[in-house]
């Protein structure tokens, strides 16, 4: 078999191997039925368990009530960036957003299409380096929503707890750390997630919504924008990314198969906590870009002394095996995504890497 790298990639990112290699297995012929999922109907008796099943078991992972309907979309969380808006902003078409980074941002400029934001709070004066604390939210209490962005891929930046809203229905962009730990899905009234950081494939979205939420939607909203109607088509008012959902599916088991959430997040502390210790023992060799309470379990982002040795450690740590540990282009320096998939041992390959280079430059 060819060998495989240590994949850092921010996303696309990093499946498990055990998914791969099921996926591939099935792939010429599903389970007998002499096509592969990406070959047969939507309607069908096949792909309606794969949907229903993944459905099934990400309910069992998160512990999602029937007050909640779970969606498999398309758009990735750009889409939701409009979606949510147009469908929850109104009757009052006010909402608040909390800003902590260049997602959230982009979330807020397609609400500001739809109504009046409020900026609750916004860390860009410190370039995001931080989140806002509780006391600092200027929340409207007539919102129809408060928008915040769980895990900030770009600066590395994580919430540890939900912001208090007050009763106001929280709406979560949770692409970068879903299925990381176990949430209260009941704080929520939407979360939406693209599937290409720690679900799956890029191609799906996936969309837990309140139910009772669904009567905000108007009629006359294009019908693909609107929420209710694909929940009174569990998913299928047109061709769903069958062969993403499949895969998501094929993750949710080996999920399930792992211990489940709690499993998780003991991992996800522990290979975080292995990086975070080398960056913070390195004597300012290595500098975290965060303040220490709001750091990511998923994107560790750090600095090298100068430019030039970030440019160096890339390239030399590309060509041990280690790749994607370049920083989002509009912040520089290094990040390394370790997402649920990510394996323990490649962070302790890279913290041994990390030692060896700051003693060799
Ligand atoms: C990657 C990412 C997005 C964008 O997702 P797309 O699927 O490319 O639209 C949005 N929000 C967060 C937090 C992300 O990490």
């Amino acid at each position: 078999m060819e060998k495989r790298i240590y994949n850092f990639s921010a996303g696309p990112a990093v499946l498990p191997e055990e998914v791969l290699l099921e996926a591939q297995k099935e792939l010429y012929s599903y389970k007998g039925a002499g096509m592969s999922i990406m070959e047969m109907s939507h309607r069908g008796k096949i792909f309606d368990q794969v949907i229903k099943e993944a459905e099934a078991d990400l309910r069992k992972l998160l512990d999602i009530n029937d007050n909640y309907a779970v969606l498999f979309l398309q758009g990735g969380a750009t889409l939701q960036f409009s979606m949510a808006p147009l469908n929850l902003m109104p009757p009052k078409n006010k909402a608040d957003y909390i800003i902590t980074g260049s997602w959230a941002k982009k979330a807020m400029k397609e609400a500001k299409r739809v109504g009046s934001v409020n900026v609750a709070a916004s860390t860009e004066s410190d370039n995001f380096n931080r989140l806002p604390k509780q006391s600092e939210l200027k929340l409207d209490p007539d919102a129809s929503y408060v928008h915040f962005t769980s895990n900030n891929t770009i600066y590395g930046t994580q919430w540890k707890t939900e912001p208090d809203t007050g009763g106001v229905p929280l709406v979560c962009d949770a692409s970068s750390d879903i299925l990381h730990k176990k949430i209260d899905i009941n704080k929520y009234g939407l979360i939406y997630a693209g599937a290409q950081k720690n679900i799956g494939p890029s191609g799906v979205v996936v969309v837990i919504i309140r139910k009772d939420l669904l009567e905000r939607s108007s009629d006359d909203l294009h019908t693909y924008l609107n929420y209710r109607v694909h929940v009174e088509n569990n998913s299928l008012y047109n061709t769903p990314p069958t062969f993403g959902v499949y895969m998501a599916g094929l993750v949710f088991k080996w999920l399930l198969n792992m211990g489940g959430l709690d499993e998780m997040y003991k991992r996800n502390k522990e290979k975080a906590q292995i990086l975070y210790d080398a960056i913070d023992s390195s004597d300012g060799y290595y500098k975290g870009t965060v303040v220490k309470e709001d750091r990511s379990l998923m994107n560790v982002t750090f600095r090298l002394p100068n430019e030039e040795l970030e440019k160096k450690f890339i390239e030399e740590a590309k060509s041990k095996g280690f790749e994607g540990l370049k920083g989002h282009r509009s912040v520089g320096g290094i990040r390394a995504s370790i997402y649920n998939a990510f394996p323990k041992k490649g962070v302790e390959e890279l913290v041994q890497f990390m030692e060896d280079f700051k003693k060799n430059n």
